[in-house]
């Protein structure tokens, strides 16, 4: 185990601004609270975190990074609170623990490839701070130093592939190879010992057949250089046991047949020397087509510089050069661990190598220095996407602003079509809400449940939007072609006739329809009227009386014909839905029980309004339009409606309370309130109220009435 004292010096040793007394309240800290917690290898459970620590003194990390390395697992596993973290060691050091916490409540119970990859970018998105992850990483690699301690196979196994899949790609990504080989090289040895067995003594046998092999390519590639006139470090070694079974693997080649068992890096001080070393190497050696890499005038995502190549080299020995500048070889080792490294009077930089990451760097430049960089430091990567779990676990990455609508439908259509709720983190939450990384999304399904067309208004993902799109066309045109049959029939029927297919068939042309359906969709809408293909099909038919419409005694317009016998049944209309064929007048509010009548519009279908509403006077003269319709009282209960009153209220005190008292006694919940008049007395206003039916808005009215408060009060018609 790490001294406390060791630990200081070493923190020291390269950041002598460190603050020794953070670290060693951290120290006191963490073992206090760990007490008497043992680790499964036997050890006491404080050597976790200090090994963690000392792994990120390795790369250098700031003391902020180190004391959360220290405190990384008190919140989670002891009764240490972060509050309690906050206070002793300041909000910056909480924040740290509490986005490693968090990090490792995110850990996977059974990862498979298809999610690894959602799951790194959540941790990557969820991650503000990136020491976070670097901490995180470290906390992986010393449970994998001590994975064999663990007793149970299939816990080994899982911890295994979880670091294979999730964590070394999650290093490469930021660009620590070293500690992306270490895990890797880790996890193998537990996922296929045997693999990895066989690989170590072929590498074991061919060292000692070719005795000092290494030592001997590097001098000879030193001497190349020197001959060239360049002078570089060059070092070689054996290729890590996992990168060359990937390879065999990959490749599907055997041992004997691959180029690389033996790596050499040469590491100058310019980018033109890099080009120049190449250049010599190539004249001595024979260079093997097609494995040259030049990721120096092109670098690699997370900033990664070199030049690649594979030649036979020294000795006639197929071996892989990497050829690069020091300071590319650093961002190379370290990755944007080498950002983080405290260097007095250097700083940063100026952040070239990651470009995912230059944006962010460039709005905190300003930054005094690396203290203050950190602090303001965020993940830029991935913004624009969210991640949220199932129930069960499962990752669905969205766009970011996406909806539970969304979630639904990444899920499984049917999933969409049918979703009628959803909780979020275990709440009941609006559909509309949009998600945040992390959130655990509940879906409700109705069987029958249909998805309402104003979620449009709010989708943001093109599966939702396309879904949506495609239901509410083939609601619309299932509806017109309802509307439209009985329409025809009607018209056919009064005049009597029926509209056969065959009756129908010769005409459809001259209504440019496809087929019988067409011809119904397009009365429907009110492309054509019902009397128009009555007298397209029989030219002689009476017109029909029932259109006519006449005017009352008090100038009113009411359709005339009472209801009587099969021809005569009203079109039955059903609690709709916004968007469809039929669709209720903004000026009348039409209720269930209100005697209704309906106006065809082209291309819109059928606008409802109550009879006595003024607006229908502008229609007396096109009666063909008028379409007797009355309320289907289905068995299910009609989706509620919404009614419109006015009201003349005293502009006084408590007024507006007594009003909405009345109205929720009553159950009717109130939709919008708009103040269309007001003087010193009194307020005009129109009040959207939801309600069963007419009935129900009757009852309200009384209720109103009553209202010392109220002048009046009336429905509002048009
Ligand atoms: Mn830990």
């Amino acid at each position: 185990m790490i001294r406390q004292y060791e630990l200081v010096e070493r923190v020291k040793a390269y950041d002598p601004n460190a603050d020794e007394d953070a670290l060693n309240r951290a120290y006191v800290f963490s073992l206090k609270a760990h007490g008497a917690q043992m680790r499964a290898s036997g050890d006491p459970y404080f050597s976790h975190p200090l090994e963690v620590a000392g792994i990120l003194t390795d790369i250098h990390l700031d003391t902020d990074s180190i004391v959360t390395a220290l405190l990384h697992d008190t919140v989670e596993d002891t009764v240490a609170t972060l509050p309690q973290i906050e206070s002793h060691f300041g909000g910056n050091v909480a924040k740290l623990v509490d986005g490693v916490t968090k990090l490792s409540q995110l850990e996977l119970q059974s990862p498979d490839s298809k999610q690894a990859e959602n799951f790194r970018k959540l941790m990557l998105a969820t991650s503000e701070d990136i020491r976070v992850l670097l901490v995180k990483l470290a906390d992986r690699l010393h449970n994998m130093r001590t994975l064999s301690f663990i007793a149970t196979p299939e816990k080994r196994t899982r911890i295994a592939r979880e670091t294979m899949e999730i964590y070394a790609p999650l290093a490469e990504r930021i660009g620590w190879h070293q500690m992306k080989d270490e895990l890797e090289d880790l996890a193998f040895a537990e996922l296929n010992a045997d693999a990895r067995q066989s690989l170590v003594a072929r590498l074991e046998f061919l060292r000692t057949e070719g005795e000092n092999v290494v030592p001997r390519i590097v001098m000879a590639l030193d001497k190349m250089l020197a001959d060239g006139g360049l002078k570089g470090d060059i070092t070689g070694r054996e290729k890590r046991p996992y990168s060359i079974w990937r390879k065999m693997y990959r490749k599907n080649v055997g041992f004997e047949g691959l180029a690389d068992i033996m790596a050499f890096r040469v590491l100058v001080d310019t980018k033109e020397q890099c080009y120049q070393a190449l250049g010599i190497i190539h004249t001595h050696c024979r260079a093997i087509p097609e494995r040259f890499k030049d990721y120096i005038s092109t670098p690699k995502v997370n900033g990664y510089q070199s030049l690649h190549t594979a030649v036979i080299g020294p000795e006639q020995r197929r071996i892989e050069i990497q050829i690069r500048t020091r300071e590319m070889h650093e961002v190379a080792e370290l990755g944007v661990a080498a950002h983080w490294q405290y260097k007095q009077g250097i700083g940063l930089r100026e952040g070239k190598q990651f470009r995912w990451l230059r944006e962010m760097l460039e709005i905190i430049e300003h930054a005094s220095g690396p203290e203050e960089f950190l602090e303001h430091t965020r993940l830029a990567m991935y913004q624009d996407q969210v991640f949220c779990f199932t129930p069960k676990g499962d990752l669905i990455a969205m766009p970011r602003g996406a909806t539970p609508v969304d979630f639904a439908y990444a899920v499984h259509s049917q999933i969409g079509d049918t979703c009628i709720g959803c909780k979020i983190n275990g709440k009941i939450m609006p559909l509309r809400t949009p998600l945040s990384n992390g959130d655990q999304v509940e879906i409700a399904t109705a069987k029958g449940g249909t998805p309402s067309p104003n979620w449009e208004g709010f989708v943001v993902t093109a599966k939702a939007r396309s879904r949506l799109r495609r239901f509410v066309r083939s609601r619309q045109r299932t509806e017109y072609l309802r509307l439209g049959q009985a329409m025809l029939t009607k018209a056919f029927r009064e005049a009597g006739y029926e509209p056969s297919e065959a009756a129908l068939s010769p005409v459809l042309a001259r209504f440019e329809a496809a087929d019988i359906d067409d011809l119904h969709v397009a009365v429907g809408k009110g492309t054509c009227t019902s009397s128009e293909v009555l007298q397209a099909v029989f030219p002689h038919a009476a017109p029909r009386s029932g259109e006519a419409a006449a005017k009352s005694d008090d100038g009113k317009v009411v359709p005339l014909r009472p209801v009587r016998g099969s021809a005569d049944t009203p079109i039955p209309i059903r609690g709709l839905i916004p968007g469809m064929a039929v669709h209720y007048a903004n000026c009348c509010h039409p209720l269930p029980g209100d005697r209704i009548v309906g106006i065809v519009t082209q291309g819109k279908g059928v606008t409802i309004h109550t009879i006595d509403c003024e607006t229908l006077e502008s229609f007396h003269e096109t009666p063909e339009r008028w379409l007797d319709v009355a309320w289907d009282m289905g068995p299910e209960p009609m989706q509620s409606h919404v009614g419109r009153v006015n009201l003349v209220v005293a502009n006084e005190r408590g007024t507006l309370g007594a009003l909405t008292t009345a109205i929720a006694k009553h159950l009717g919940n109130i939709n919008n309130l708009k103040i269309t008049n007001r003087s010193e007395d009194f307020f005009e206003m129109a009040v959207d109220i939801e309600v069963d039916d007419a009935k129900h808005l009757a009852e309200i009215i009384a209720a109103l009435r009553a209202v010392p408060q109220v002048t009046s009060v009336d429905r509002a018609r048009g």
